[in-house]
């Protein structure tokens, strides 16, 4: 049967773009299906009045984002486009901020531990470096923390780290429940990416990779997919009522969304859909006339706040010391993070009153914040991080291991790694599979970004795990005769 196109993708974020990039490089008729009216998804930079305001994803690393450098490399974004944050992150405790949070420095300073906290950090930066190499954050179903929630690991330690590093962090960065979140991909993501002094960010705001990434692919905004159904030899999607057909069709959203387009999924991965669930996420910035902060000896580019010691608000980021070149010079520009505590009651607020609840209580920690205010903006993000639960982690080895088909998938609850190299990550995984797919192992070749050390890095397929296990059963077979 004719089709209009080798591959449909759906969703413009960093990882629809990527699959769409490399698929188009390799010579595939290719196009990206988009709701939205501009690319980035949960990398996206609103460019406002002089200022660059990230909505969603705020920074990078030079360690544990090994994908995102090669596509940096790849597209020629210059060094100088991706400084590094000049400044830490602190720990609000007994009406302080403490500096020195993921910084060596910290086990000195304290970082808002008592000594017996530090005294067990240092136990627990011991453990993740002896345990580097099983702590792998592509692979967070084989670390030796298992199917344990960060609450499960924080016991094996004093409370402070639980209280004051742990459940503010996860809480802050992914907008996780200790309770229900996994220890493994916070874990092995901590030891990926290691201290906040190789924290970088993209000069110009966020959306500088998505923005490259779409310049050769051909992209429609504005276009959002309400139906995608399998059939024999090809997919069918529904976008805006009209009816398109591809030989390959990539869905690059969230898993509910995935879960709720694609309508005919085989039953291992419908599993897996339904297991990955999304944490919500809420920002609302605040546009300053002066660069006001948190007081302090040092400034900082982030202030966690704990749940013990606050409900409301997960933390405040300091976007004009990210980088000068995000506000107009003499102004300033912060991020409040909502707590995952309040959410319940904040993700379905007007504006309005998440603006006002804000704020107020953010004057505890910036006073004068509202006085200086000129404009806010409101981000809300249903589905923000993948959570990662224990029930997701447990399936997500059956489902690397899925055989190739028509329909497939990528995003950051592929890889059950919440960050954007994640996504990436997800992204080459898709690409191989959508190229064996439709050309044979033959053309792999073309679609695969190497490592640094020249090899490929990449998960096996299906249809090679596949390959892999009836060898096996083979070999298996001729020594039992
Ligand atoms: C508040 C926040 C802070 C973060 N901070 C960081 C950070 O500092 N560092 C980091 O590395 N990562 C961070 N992340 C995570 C990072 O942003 C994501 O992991 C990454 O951007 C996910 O990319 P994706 O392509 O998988 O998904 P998305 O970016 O969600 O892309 C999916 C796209 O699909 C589109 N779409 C949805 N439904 C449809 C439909 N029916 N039809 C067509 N299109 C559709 C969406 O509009 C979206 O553009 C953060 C995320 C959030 C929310």
């Amino acid at each position: 049967m004719p089709v209009d196109l080798d591959v449909a993708v759906v969703g413009a974020g960093v990882a629809g773009l990527a699959v769409a990039n490399s698929l188009r490089r390799a010579g595939h008729e290719v196009r990206v299906f988009e709701s939205a009216d501009h690319v980035g998804g949960r990398m996206a930079t609103v460019h406002h009045d002089g200022y660059h305001i990230d909505t969603g994803a705020e920074q990078i690393s030079d360690h544990g984002y090994e994908l995102t450098w090669q596509w940096l490399r790849r597209l020629g974004v210059p060094p100088a486009e991706i400084p590094l944050i000049r400044h830490g992150v602190g720990m609000w405790r007994d009406g302080r901020a403490h500096p020195g949070v993921a910084h060596p420095l910290g086990l000195v300073t304290g970082a808002g531990l008592s000594l017996r906290g530090r005294l067990d950090l240092a136990r627990f930066m011991a453990y993740l470096a002896r345990h580097r190499r099983d702590c792998d954050p592509n692979q967070p179903q084989d670390t030796p923390f298992g199917l344990a929630t960060v609450a499960q690991l924080a016991e094996r330690y004093h409370p402070d780290l639980g209280e004051f590093l742990f459940q503010p962090v996860v809480g802050g960065f992914f907008g996780w429940h200790p309770q229900r979140s996994a220890a493994a991909p916070f874990a092995s993501l901590l030891a990926a990416v290691g201290s906040t002094t190789s924290w970088r960010t993209y000069r110009d705001g966020m959306d500088t990779l998505a923005r490259r990434l779409a310049e050769p692919v051909e992209v429609r905004t504005g276009h959002p997919v309400e139906e995608i159904v399998s059939a024999r030899g090809h997919a069918r999607l529904v976008v805006g009522g009209a009816t398109v057909t591809a030989r390959s069709v990539v869905v690059c959203v969230p898993a509910p969304v995935a879960a709720r387009l694609y309508r005919n999924p085989p039953e291992d991965e419908q599993r897996y859909l339904a297991a990955c669930g999304y944490t919500p996420m809420m920002k609302v910035s605040c546009l300053l006339d002066r660069p006001l902060a948190p007081p302090g000896n040092r400034p900082l580019y982030i202030l966690l706040t704990p749940a013990r010691e606050e409900r409301l608000l997960s933390g405040i980021i300091v976007d004009h010391l990210k980088h000068p070149a995000r506000v107009p010079r003499g102004r300033g520009l912060l991020t409040l993070l909502a707590s995952p505590f309040a959410m319940p009651e904040l993700l379905e607020a007007p504006d309005d009153e998440v603006i006002r609840r804000l704020t107020e209580r953010a004057e505890r920690y910036v006073p004068g914040l509202r006085a200086a205010t000129t404009a806010n903006l409101v981000h809300r993000f249903r589905n923000g991080l993948p959570e990662a639960t224990p029930a997701a982690l447990a399936l997500r080895a059956g489902f690397a291991r899925r055989r190739t088909a028509i329909v497939d998938y990528a995003g950051d609850w592929v890889t059950l790694r919440p960050s954007s190299e994640g996504a990436l990550r997800a992204a080459a995984l898709a690409v191989e599979r959508v190229s064996t797919q439709l050309t044979g192992p033959a053309r792999m070749a073309t679609t695969e970004l190497p490592t640094d050390h020249g090899e490929t890095d990449r998960e096996e397929t299906g249809g090679e795990a596949a390959n892999r296990d009836a060898q096996r059963r083979e070999a298996d077979h001729r020594e039992s005769v």
